[in-house]
């Protein structure tokens, strides 16, 4: 099999455009479309200076996806001085595995002279993920704990940084996944939130959201590309699962998809291109349905966190570990 553009030996054949690519123009082709996203989106504040930059959080874990966004937003930004960029890593308390990944954010942030935070949830909140899924007192699964912090800490820190916006590695595939289970859920207010949380049109969401805005530049590219990017380039990845990630319902569509995929190559894109402009028209209709101000916000009256209730989600779940 050889590359169509310069017929050296192809490593891979992405069957949804019917192309073969050798690593040089794998390397070119995901770095073009993640530009293109990143141009799409608005990402870059067209206001901003070197004084007055547009500052960026980038969540990095060590595992492919972030270690791919971290190292195109460099490539493209780092000597832009209308950009600032932190890397945030947040260390979750799981033996075994988030040491390695720690290091190989740290291995990155130092390549690239980056700005690199580490917090951990053991600091923050007196809980090692570990010990919750021992503990496990709401019976869920350990995501749903892990998810609530992750993103009280991203916020949270977002908000110190001053960020304008977050950003996050989300791939092809994981977005595609969503999409599929927030339809079949049939949770609409949830597609509603997807816009809101995670596309582009900041002006938009400026108007109505707390939150710092998020964006996801990778999530035009397969998850496979982006592990073939982290080999030709040899970036500093930990690729091991989480031993909690045991997200069921997440693992019987990542499969269905992968064989619709298998025997309908496109599939993914064109579930993300009908799911997003759906996510656009719910966004729009429950705005209108809440007088454009969506549900009342303030502030949890513990740890002033934003919440649309008295104690937030997060200080509720530590509670009820801390009660086990
Ligand atoms: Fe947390 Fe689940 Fe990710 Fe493990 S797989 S780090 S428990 S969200």
């Amino acid at each position: 099999m050889e590359c169509d553009t310069c017929g050296a030996d192809a490593i891979h054949h992405a069957a949804y455009s019917g192309a073969h690519l050798c690593g040089e123009h794998l390397r070119r082709s995901v770095e073009k479309r993640v530009k293109r996203r990143i141009r799409e989106d608005g990402l870059l504040d067209p206001d901003a200076t070197p004084e007055n930059p547009d500052r960026w959080v980038i969540g990095l874990s060590g595992g492919k996806d972030s270690v791919v966004l971290t190292q195109i937003l460099d490539d493209v930004f780092g000597p832009d001085p209308r950009v600032e960029m932190l890397a945030l890593t947040i260390h979750e308390g799981i033996e075994g595995y988030r040491d390695e990944s720690v290091d190989a954010t740290v291995e990155l942030a130092d390549d690239l002279s980056m700005r690199h935070e580490l917090v951990s949830y053991a600091e923050e909140f007196g809980v090692r993920m570990d010990d919750v899924v021992d503990s496990d007192p709401e019976n869920m699964a350990a995501c749903a704990y892990c998810g609530v912090f992750r993103r009280d800490l991203l916020e949270r820190y977002a908000a110190e940084f001053d960020a304008d916006k977050l950003l996050t590695g989300h791939n092809l595939d994981d977005e595609a996944q969503t999409a599929l289970m927030n339809v079949l859920e049939g949770d609409v207010r949830q597609v509603a939130k997807h816009f809101d949380a995670s596309l582009g049109a900041f002006d938009e969401r400026e108007a109505t959201d707390a939150f710092v805005p998020r964006a996801k530049p990778l999530r035009d590219v397969p998850e496979k590309e982006i592990a073939l990017y982290c080999h030709v380039r040899d970036l500093p990845v930990h690729m091991a699962e989480c031993p909690h990630a045991e997200e069921a319902y997440r693992g019987e569509i990542q499969s269905l998809l992968h064989d619709l995929e298998e025997n309908h190559p496109g599939t993914r894109h064109s579930i993300m291109a009908g799911y997003e402009e759906l996510a656009g028209l719910a966004a729009e209709a429950y705005r209108g349905d809440d007088d454009g101000e969506g549900p009342a916000l303030s502030a949890c009256s513990r740890c002033g966190s934003t919440t649309s209730r008295d104690v937030c989600r997060k200080c509720r779940l530590l509670d009820a570990i801390d009660a086990a």
